[in-house]
C-alpha cells in the first residue's frame, strides 16, 4: 500500500462523500495520482503497476480509500490496464459519458472522491460483459493476509 500520511481525506472505513477542491487534492496528492484522478489522465499502456496482477486482495481507491474492487472480479485482459468486471457494489463508483478525443465512452469515477479512475465497455466477460478499464495509479492494491 502507498503511503497516505500526507493525505487526511483517505480512509478506508469513512464513507461519506468528499468535496475537496483540485486545488487542495493537488497539495496532499502524488503528481502522477493528480494527473489521472483530477484531470482526467491516462497512463500508458501496459506501464502500470496492476495490469497483470493476479494476487488475492482488494483495491481501493488511491486519493480517497474508497472499497472499489476485490481481486475475484479482476481479469486478464490484453489492453494493459487492470480491468474487472464488475464494482464491489453500485454506490462505490459512478459514471459519466465522456465525448473527448473523438469517442463516445463512459467514464467511471470513485463513488467517494469523485476522482477519475478509467472507463468502462461493454467488452468484458461473463457474467457482467462489463470491462471497466482502470489506471493502476489510482488504485491500491492490498493482498489478503495469509
Ligand atoms: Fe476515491
Amino acid at each position: 500500500m502507498s503511503d497516505h500520511k500526507n493525505n487526511p481525506y483517505y480512509s478506508r472505513t469513512d464513507t461519506m462523500h468528499l468535496k475537496v477542491s483540485d486545488a487542495q487534492w493537488e497539495k496532499v496528492l502524488p503528481k502522477e495520482v493528480y494527473n489521472i484522478a483530477r484531470d482526467k489522465g491516462t497512463e500508458y499502456a501496459f506501464s502500470g503497476k496492476y495490469w497483470k496482477t493476479d494476487s488475492k486482495g482488494e483495491y481501493y481507491c488511491a486519493v480517497c480509500g474508497n472499497h472499489l474492487f476485490r481481486s475475484d472480479a479482476k481479469f486478464a485482459s490484453s489492453c494493459g490496464w487492470p480491468s474487472f468486471f464488475e464494482a464491489v457494489s453500485p454506490s462505490s463508483v459512478r459514471y459519466e459519458s465522456d465525448n473527448t478525443h473523438g469517442m463516445r465512452r463512459t467514464e467511471v469515477l470513485c463513488g467517494r472522491c469523485d476522482s477519475h479512475l478509467g472507463h468502462i465497455f461493454d467488452d468484458g466477460p461473463p457474467p457482467t460483459h462489463q470491462r471497466f478499464c482502470m489506471n493502476s495509479a489510482v488504485l491500491d492494491f492490498e493482498p489478503d493476509k495469509k
